[in-house]
């Protein structure tokens, strides 16, 4: 039997660019394929009639199939849904308004025949961007690699292909704060980059603002990573050690020895001493019983605690759930 590709689109609101991209950017590429492949778009809400221009498409095209929400449940969920419900031996993820471009679909699959389970778009360097947007996802990879997530690339986005054991890795989890790509990151696995640039959108305006943006890197941060609780608990542990260390000091040198240096310390001078300390010690508890939280929090996630490579692993059991990969 050849082998299948999925691709999976998520579409929110594209009446004006989907049937562009379709037509004249996606389907040249689709029907030069030498795989058979299928089309999972995935109707994330829309309200413009969106749903109606793909449904027109799939009934002229078998290869495509509509996924339809019931409600807007965004991208990274639409995401999911459409990866999901993918068959194929990989399965593609790209943008419906043209930003990311289908011509590069041969060189994805190139990397992926050459052996790389995850290939990644990566949005080229050389891009023409507002100054507050590049300094903001610079900031973002900064602070996520400083936070310990090192195996994500700065520019890394969702124009990807992942072959078949990853989807079934990433169908396991089970979290609902999820940003698909740092997701995938942590899963692992054979990974290779592809420079891109972004293009302009065929037409439509962004749905994602600023706003949306910034909650997707809170999101991010929190659901990858502890260090901003251990940031505090750090912070309050240096204030209780200096405070703890300037109040011995002052009980020595004042009340002990009677001021031989002549600083003359003040009462206010020592309770602020005295309250720092306390914050401190604060701070600290804080810290801890917000690392339990979020230990809470990692468990409720229900992450895997290991991802097995299972290509690359030999002679094990034959497990009832494994979906082999070489059909
Ligand atoms: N999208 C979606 N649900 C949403 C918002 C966006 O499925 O709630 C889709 C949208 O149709 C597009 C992709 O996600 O295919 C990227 O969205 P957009 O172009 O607005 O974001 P940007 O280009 O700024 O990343
Ligand atoms: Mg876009």
């Amino acid at each position: 039997m050849s082998k299948k590709i999925s691709f999976v689109v998520p579409i929110y609101n594209e009446v004006d660019a989907f049937d562009g991209f379709y037509h004249k950017m996606l389907l040249p590429e689709l029907e030069k394929l030498k795989y058979d492949y299928e089309l999972i778009l995935v109707d994330d809400g829309s309200k413009d009639g969106s749903l109606e221009m793909i449904q027109k498409i799939a009934e002229a095209d078998k290869h495509v199939k509509v996924l339809r929400f019931s409600r807007n449940f965004g991208k990274e969920v639409a995401l999911t849904a459409g990866i999901r419900e993918a068959v194929g031996d990989a399965v593609m993820t790209m943008d419906a308004d043209g930003q990311q471009p289908p011509k590069l679909i041969p060189e994805f699959i190139q990397k992926w025949e050459d052996g790389a389970e995850i290939v990644i778009g990566v949005r080229g360097r050389f891009e023409k961007h507002g100054l507050i947007a590049k300094m903001g996802s610079k900031l973002f990879y900064k602070i996520l690699g400083a936070m310990g997530v090192k195996d994500t690339v700065p520019g890394s986005t969702d124009f990807r292909l992942i072959d078949r054991c990853v989807a079934d890795e990433y169908n396991k989890l089970t979290e609902h704060g999820r940003i698909t790509r740092g997701l995938m990151d942590w899963l692992g696995f054979r990974k290779e980059y592809i420079d891109y640039i972004y293009g302009n959108r065929l037409a439509g305006k962004p749905s994602y603002n600023f706003k949306k943006l910034f909650g997707l890197a809170i999101d991010s941060f929190i659901s990858l990573s502890t260090t901003p609780l251990m940031i505090f608990g750090f912070v309050g542990a240096f204030i209780t050690i200096a405070s703890f260390i300037l109040g011995l000091f002052v009980i020595i040198e004042e009340f002990m020895m009677g001021d031989p240096i002549g600083l003359k310390w003040t009462g206010p001078t020592c309770l602020s001493i005295f309250i720092a300390f306390l914050v401190g010690l604060l701070m600290i508890s804080q810290a801890i019983s917000a690392l339990y939280i979020s230990h809470i929090h990692a468990e409720t996630q229900g992450r895997p605690l290991y991802i097995i490579d299972r290509k690359q692993s030999r002679n094990l059991n034959e497990r009832k759930d494994s979906k082999n990969s070489t059909k």
